[in-house]
């Protein structure tokens, strides 16, 4: 049983820099880092709008020198996962995968949010042999292929722009009649001849021998004109959002119907005292990585006032 005084969960954008305002605040932050060291930014490429880098910054790049800015102010980083929570008593008790138990004063939750799929049987059964949730970590394979992207947000547009810049040609399967996305992603979008949009579609399955060959798609789904068919794929994207990673605080942790964490509005402050929820957890709206960022500044800085005050 290792006790710290701050115990920080997760190691994206949030967790990071709750963890370099606590070290600079000397409260020797322990981190558990994850299952996915660096979190989502780490399945993009360049990260544009992190202010400071005015030509944009490699995702993976901008991430370690979180991390190593973390360290330099005495964070101790865990490569692990929670596997078990107890916060009915003080201090908090939370269990590792491999069975360490850690006790800690105060807690900031970090631990973002994950992708979220259709619900399709096919979506399982071709996992890893063509259906994806992150272009940029599996696009490689798909060069000179034809693939598609499910969803009309900024992420799907991103995606199926870098596929583009990949693939043969990229399917944008949408099932309204217009993109959510932003005006920018969806001038990109309009002007990229190898993406071509198909609105009011749904995927209702996948087929293949070995892997994805293709997928069976409606058109204007329920309505009188209604059509079905199919189309010749070999990747099938989903970019159809995502869900907070909060799972593992349920019984203790207040979240709202989605799972988002929910706090003190206008802080980080939880339904208990001393732990604290920052980043795409406790963030159903803005889901960006400076956001992120800030929300773990502000962890970090209620945590100290609530370690240095009880
Ligand atoms: P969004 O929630 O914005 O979009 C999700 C998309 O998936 C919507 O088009 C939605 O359709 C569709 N969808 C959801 N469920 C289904 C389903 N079951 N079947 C088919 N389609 C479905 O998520 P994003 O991940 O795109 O973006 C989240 C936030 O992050 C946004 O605020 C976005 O602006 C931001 N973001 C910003 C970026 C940037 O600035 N560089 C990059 C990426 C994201 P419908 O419209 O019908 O609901």
């Amino acid at each position: 049983m290792t006790h710290t005084r701050l115990l920080i969960i997760g190691s994206g954008p949030a967790g990071y820099t709750a963890a370099v305002y606590a070290g600079r605040a000397n409260l020797s932050p322990v981190l558990v880092e994850g299952m996915q060291p660096g979190g989502q930014l780490t399945t993009t490429t360049e990260v544009e709008n992190f202010p400071g880098f005015p030509s944009g910054i490699d995702a993976n790049e901008l991430m370690e020198n979180m991390r190593a800015q973390a360290e330099r102010f005495g964070c101790t980083m865990i490569a692990d996962v929670v596997a078990e929570t107890d916060f009915s008593q003080q201090p908090y008790t939370v269990t590792l995968s491999d069975g360490t138990r850690l006790t800690a004063d105060s807690i900031i939750i970090a631990t973002g949010a994950s992708a979220k799929y259709l619900g399709l049987d096919d979506e399982k059964k071709y996992m890893g042999q063509g259906v994806s949730a992150c272009a940029t970590c599996d696009g490689f394979f798909y060069r000179k292929k034809v693939v598609a992207v499910v969803g009309g947000g900024d992420t799907a547009c991103e995606e199926a722009i870098y596929l583009a810049g990949l693939a043969q040609k990229v399917y944008l399967i949408v099932r309204k009649p217009f993109l959510r996305a932003s005006q920018i992603m969806r001038d990109r979008v309009a002007a990229n001849e190898k993406i071509e949009v198909l609105f009011e579609t749904n995927t209702v399955g996948l087929f293949g021998q070995d892997g994805v060959e293709g997928a069976h798609v409606v058109w204007r789904k329920g309505m009188p004109d209604e059509k079905r068919y199919d189309i010749a794929i070999n990747g099938f994207f989903l970019a159809i959002g995502h869900h907070p990673n909060s799972q593992a605080f349920a019984p203790w942790i207040r979240t709202d119907e989605a799972g988002f964490i929910v706090t003190e509005a206008g802080r980080t402050q939880t339904n208990l005292p001393g732990i604290f929820a920052a980043g795409d957890v406790a963030d159903p709206f803005y889901r960006q990585a400076v956001v992120a960022a800030g929300s773990g500044a502000k962890a970090a800085i209620e945590a100290e006032k609530y370690l240095t005050t009880r």
